[in-house]
C-alpha cells in the first residue's frame, strides 16, 4: 500500500475498480456501519431490511451493490428504486450518479410526478438499467405501457415506511407484483412500523435483517435548543436568531404550506434572502429551489416537511422549527437535515406554551434532552431553565 492509500474499510468488499474509483472521488474516508453491513449482504443475493439512522449512507450501501450487479450489455431495466418524495428520488438519482462516475455506460432515469410526461419518455428512450421513480408516477408509466419491468433484478424501497404511510401501499404492491418474484428486494429506512413488515412478509425471501443502533459514533452530532416563546414574539425570535449570523445555511420548517410560504415572504421584504418548498410548489420550481439552495445560491430554506425526508444538503449548519412538527418523527428527520456525515449541527424549535407538552412527548421518543435558552433584553442568548420559564406564565 502506497503511504496515499489510506485504509477505508472498503477495501476487503471486493468491489470494482470503478466504484473503488468513485467512493475515494467522493471524498469518503471511512465505511459506515450500515454500508459495511450491508453491502456484502445484498452482493450475495439476499433481501435485506435494513434499519439505521438518518444521515448514516443507506443510499450508497444499496447504491453500491446495485452498480456492480448491473450488465451493461443488456438495455432493459434491471434495477429500481422507489422514493416516497419527489426531492428524495431527485437526490438518490444524484448520488448514484456519482457513484457510477467511472462507468459512463450507466443510464439513470428519475421519474416523479409533476413533471411532464413526455421530458420522461426521452429519458425512458434512452434505455435506462436504472429508474429511481415515486410509486404514483412509475405505476401511472407502468399503466401506459412506457416502461417494462420484467428484467428487474433488483428492487429498492427507501423511507420504507414513510413511503407505506404516505398512503402508497397500493400502489408500491402493485409495483412490487410487476418484478419478476425471483428479484432482490431490499427495504431501507431509518425507522420501522407495521406496514414495513406486512410488506416484508408477504414480498421478501428469508430477509437478512440489517440494524444499525444510533451510536455516539453515528449519530449525528446535533447540538438541540429549545426557546420558549409566544405566538406574538416568535416572528421576532426568529429574527434574533437569523440576525447572529453565526450560521452559514439553514432550514426553517413550518407545519403548513401556506405558513411556510407567507413566513418566507415576510422574511423576503425583511431584506433575508429566503425561498419556500412546499408541495404546492410545481415541480420545475420545486427542483429549482433545492437546486439554488444546494448551491448555496440563497441561505435560508423555508419548508413543510417534504423537504425533512432523505433530503441531504451539505453544511446545513442549522435547523429551526418554527413550528413544533405533529409527528415525533418529523422532529427526527427535520434536524437530521443538519449535522449530517458527522458534521456538527445545530437545532433550534422556536416554542410556546401549548406546543410544549407535544415537545415532552417527542423528547421522550428521541430520549434527548434539549437545553432551554431565552433571549435577553439586548436579543443575546442564555441559558434558561425549563421550570423557571413556565412558572412565569
Ligand atoms: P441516509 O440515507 O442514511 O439518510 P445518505 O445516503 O443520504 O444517508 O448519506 C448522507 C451523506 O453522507 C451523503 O452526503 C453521502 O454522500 C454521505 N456519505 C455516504 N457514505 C459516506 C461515507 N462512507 N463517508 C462519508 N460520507 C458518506
Ligand atoms: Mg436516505
Amino acid at each position: 500500500m502506497k503511504p496515499e492509500e489510506k485504509m477505508t474499510g472498503f477495501e476487503g468488499l471486493d468491489l470494482s475498480k470503478e466504484i473503488m474509483q468513485a467512493v475515494s472521488a467522493m471524498g469518503f474516508t471511512s465505511i459506515t456501519p450500515v454500508q459495511e453491513k450491508t453491502i456484502p449482504v445484498m452482493m450475495e443475493g439476499h433481501d435485506v431490511i435494513a434499519i439505521a439512522p438518518t444521515g448514516t449512507g443507506k443510499t450508497c450501501a444499496f447504491g453500491i451493490p446495485m452498480l456492480e450487479y448491473i450488465s451493461l450489455t443488456d438495455n432493459r431495466i434491471q434495477e429500481l428504486v422507489l422514493a416516497p418524495t419527489r426531492e428524495l428520488a431527485v437526490q438518490i438519482g444524484e448520488e448514484l450518479q456519482k457513484l457510477a462516475k467511472f462507468i459512463p455506460e450507466v443510464r439513470i432515469a428519475v421519474l416523479y410526478g409533476g413533471q411532464p410526461i413526455v421530458k420522461q419518455l426521452n429519458q425512458l428512450k434512452r434505455k435506462p438499467q436504472i429508474v429511481v421513480a415515486t410509486p404514483g408516477r412509475m405505476l401511472d408509466h407502468m399503466q401506459r405501457g412506457n416502461v417494462r419491468l420484467g428484467a428487474v433484478h433488483t428492487l429498492v424501497l427507501d423511507e420504507a415506511d414513510e413511503m407505506l404511510k404516505m398512503g402508497f401501499v397500493k400502489d408500491v404492491c402493485k409495483i412490487i407484483e410487476a418484478v419478476p418474484t425471483t428479484r432482490q428486494f431490499v427495504m431501507f429506512s431509518a425507522t420501522t412500523n407495521q406496514d414495513v413488515l406486512t410488506i416484508s412478509w408477504k414480498y421478501q425471501h428469508d430477509p437478512v435483517e440489517i440494524t444499525v443502533e444510533a451510536t455516539k459514533e453515528n449519530k449525528p452530532k446535533i447540538a438541540q435548543y429549545v426557546i420558549p416563546t409566544t405566538r406574538e414574539e416568535k416572528y421576532e425570535h426568529l429574527l434574533y436568531l437569523l440576525d447572529a449570523d453565526v450560521y452559514g445555511r439553514m432550514m426553517i420548517f413550518t407545519n403548513t404550506k401556506d405558513m411556510a410560504r407567507r413566513l418566507s415572504e415576510r422574511l423576503n421584504k425583511a431584506g433575508y434572502e429566503t425561498e419556500a418548498l412546499h408541495g404546492d410548489i410545481p415541480q420545475g420550481k420545486r427542483n429549482q429551489v433545492m437546486l439554488g439552495f444546494k448551491k448555496g445560491r440563497f441561505p435560508i430554506l423555508v419548508c413543510t416537511d417534504v423537504a425533512a425526508r432523505g433530503i441531504d444538503v451539505d453544511d446545513v449548519e442549522a435547523v429551526i422549527n418554527y413550528d413544533l412538527p405533529n409527528e415525533n418523527e418529523y422532529y427526527v428527520h427535520r434536524i437530521g437535515r443538519t449535522g449530517r456525515a458527522r458534521k456538527h449541527g445545530v437545532a433550534f424549535t422556536l416554542l410556546t406554551f401549548t406546543e410544549s407538552v407535544r415537545l415532552d412527548e417527542i423528547c421522550k421518543y428521541t430520549e434527548s434532552r434539549p437545553d432551554y435558552l431565552k433571549f435577553d433584553d439586548m436579543g443575546v442568548l442564555r441559558n434558561e431553565e425549563k421550570e423557571a420559564f413556565f412558572d412565569k406564565i
